[in-house]
């Protein structure tokens, strides 16, 4: 009889388990089914950083403030003589610059330090790796992330625009 008893509640629990599972099979899913479906990021989403690399003159101000030190910055010097004549200029050429995804911490301490609006994030972030050495990303890469930056949003009500906004 106990036995009868204890094989009828285990047929019972498996029944009511086998209902909530089909319940729930069958509700529509409350999370976002990514990869399938892009998930619909605020536009300002910090994704990634772009390196606008003509406004870049290579003052090392992102490098150094970084505090996971994750920016390889390479340059050399050039001597120009100016076409008018004078004295020779020196400027600096940027070789290499790259950003260690593997290291950053997304602090934007970079983009925001950046003097020459070289740095600006992009809400790109669709660039995992299985292997950790492709995450540094080099120039001609963080350069092509700028073609994916957002313009920036426009001014509230009575806000005044800089001389560069108003140009
Ligand atoms: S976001 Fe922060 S951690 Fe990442 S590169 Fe810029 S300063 Fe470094
Ligand atoms: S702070 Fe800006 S201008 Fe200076 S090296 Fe970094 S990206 Fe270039």
């Amino acid at each position: 009889m106990a036995e009868q008893t204890r094989k009828r509640s285990t047929g019972l629990g498996l029944a009511k388990g086998l209902s909530v599972t089909l319940k729930t099979m069958l509700q529509p899913a409350v999370t976002q089914q990514y990869p399938r479906v892009k998930p619909d990021l605020p536009p300002r989403t910090r994704g990634v950083i772009a390196l606008k690399e003509a406004n870049c003159t290579v003052c090392y101000k992102c490098s150094r403030e970084c505090p996971d030190w994750c920016i390889y910055i390479d340059a050399h010097k050039e001597t120009h003589d100016p076409a008018g004549g004078g004295r020779a200029r020196s400027a600096k050429v940027l070789d290499r610059f790259a950003i260690d995804y593997a290291l950053c911490m997304y602090c934007g301490i970079c983009v925001e330090v950046c003097p020459f609006d070289a740095l600006f994030w992009s809400p790109e972030f669709e660039y995992g790796e299985y292997d950790i050495d492709l995450m540094t990303h080099e120039k001609e890469r963080l350069e092509e992330w700028t073609y994916t930056v957002l313009p920036p949003p426009a001014l509230e009500d009575g806000a005044v625009p800089t001389e560069e906004q108003a140009s």
